[in-house]
């Protein structure tokens, strides 16, 4: 509201495609239709299939979403407990996604798989209206996606772990007891599917296993990692995924612009902060420096700037120089850095400010905060974090540090394949300083590696789908190319 009560600017294709729906209400969420003024062109266009099956969801969760009569028949088919006595008739499904305790990045890549699961199984998308959700997204459909606070078990939401009664792992060891059958389910179940998760809860990526909670009115999910590469591993998924992506590699670029809109508030911190300090520059550098070992000599600065040369993002400086005279225009690039540190950025300014380049341009240093601390249930310090994600996504080239889900939304939102700080082994430098990408797509940490006919894990040497590979960054992870 009172950000922007002035005419909103709209950008030509601020559809990005046919990706948003029309007609939304445009003041109480003025970055949804004004981000396409932000971002370069649109380079990857949703395909065809994407667009008409987001228009069904939205026409799906517009019918059960929260306080409609769909939505109220079937929370009254939940508290009736009842396994198979009553059934729940609405045709509505519902996917709850619970906030894990872990930072935002690993909070966002769950929550866009969540919703890729709700697109593939025609269930309607329902956040925990606890987690910070509210203060850092609009509403992405006509009807909330916030979960009413008043629903039943959202006082259980924290308790639910891998062993719960209610787990999809507890049920189906119960099934194959035979102390419950698939013919009488309960009206809802838990899904575990954070890092820990054991064979049974892993279970939930098995052709065999997902018709069990197909069923099943109420799921819900709590995770912490990007799980859709997962999803890819069920066949019937599998041929979804493909047509609606035809390009696997950018399964999270149209998810989360779909979805994640900041709000008008925290539109206000990005859009000051760009116009401000990056819209006048001839080229912007993002660099998200994620420090997961103490680094107090601030080695990691040396890698970045071997890694900046290398790829020729920056330039290095001349000694002590002056700026040789140049006629013409200056070139300006504008980096962003976006660190819990103050270190780098204040190295890297006074660097900048003492010496002049060796190509002659002009480099600005800029560093919206500095956090110290990570602080996951902290308003607004989650909204900074939010709104630099952001801004790096707005960048021309990006520079990211390894292993970090940070990075993995802002390059990914931005359709971006990112230069990987690689992390230094025993304190050594890795050489080269820096790799590209070899997709634009997040690494899912943690994938399952369980074979589902032998029912055994299979590790990481498994053999893997052609359209998945390992990461660049994590030997471990996987990800759509
Ligand atoms: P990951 O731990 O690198 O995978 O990224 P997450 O986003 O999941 O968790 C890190 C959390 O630390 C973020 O959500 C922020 O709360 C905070 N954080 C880390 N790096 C930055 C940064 O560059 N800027 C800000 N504002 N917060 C950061």
């Amino acid at each position: 509201g009172e950000y922007f009560a002035q005419p909103v600017q709209e950008p030509k294709d601020k559809l990005l495609g046919g990706l948003l729906p029309e007609g939304l209400d445009v003041n109480s969420c003025v970055s949804r239709y004004q981000s396409a003024l932000y971002r370069k062109e649109q380079k990857h266009q949703p395909s065809s299939h994407l667009v008409s099956r987001l228009r069904k969801y939205e026409a799906l969760h517009k019918q059960c979403g929260p306080f409609t009569e769909s939505y109220n028949r079937s929370l009254e088919y939940l508290k009736s407990g009842s396994h198979s006595q009553y059934t729940n008739s609405t045709g509505c499904k519902y996917v709850i996604w619970t906030h894990p305790i872990h930072g935002l990045g690993n909070r966002i890549l769950s929550l866009a798989s969540a919703f890729l699961y709700a697109l593939l199984t025609n269930r309607v998308l329902l956040v925990d209206p606890e987690s910070e959700v509210p203060d850092l997204f609009c509403e992405p459909f006509e009807v909330s996606w916030l979960l009413p606070s008043d629903f039943p078990l959202i006082g259980n939401f924290s308790g639910f772990d891998k062993n719960s009664p209610q787990s999809f792992g507890t049920l189906l060891k119960n099934i194959s007891r035979g102390s419950s059958n698939s013919s009488s389910l309960p009206p809802y179940i838990y899904l575990h599917l954070l890092h820990d998760y054991d064979d049974d809860n892993k279970r939930f990526f098995c052709n065999q296993d997902q018709p069990v909670v197909q069923n099943v009115t109420w799921l819900i999910a709590k995770s912490n990692v990007y799980f859709a590469p997962a999803l890819f591993s069920v066949s019937t998924f599998q041929q979804e995924i493909s047509s609606l992506f035809p390009d696997l590699g950018t399964v999270f670029h149209h998810l989360g612009r779909y979805l994640f809109h900041p709000t008008n508030f925290v539109w206000g911190l990005i859009t000051t902060y760009y116009d401000t300090n990056l819209a006048r520059a001839d080229e912007r550098i993002g660099i998200q420096i994620r420090v997961f070992e103490k680094d107090p000599e601030l080695k990691l600065l040396d890698q970045i700037m071997a890694c900046a040369a290398k790829e020729n993002l920056l330039p290095l400086v001349n000694g002590t120089e002056p700026v040789a005279s140049q006629s013409g225009k200056l070139k300006t690039k504008a980096v962003l850095i976006a660190s819990l540190e103050y270190g780098y950025f204040k190295a890297m300014r006074s660097m900048y400010w003492k010496h002049s380049t060796v190509t002659g341009e002009v480099i600005e240093v800029h560093q919206p905060s500095h956090e110290k601390h990570q602080y996951n249930e902290k308003k607004m310090h989650n909204i900074k974090a939010w709104a630099e994600m952001y801004l790096l996504s707005l960048t021309d080239n990006l520079v990211t540090s390894a292993d970090s889900t940070f990075g993995y939304v802002a390059h990914s939102l931005g359709g971006l394949k990112p230069w990987i700080l690689y992390k230094p082994e025993n304190h050594v430098a890795p050489d080269p300083p820096c790799r590209r990408a070899v997709s634009k797509e997040p690494c899912m940490h943690a994938p399952p590696y369980y074979d589902c006919i032998t029912k055994q894990w299979t590790g990481p040497g498994a053999k893997l789908d052609p359209h998945v590979q390992h990461c660049d960054d994590k030997w471990y992870g996987i990800k759509f190319i």
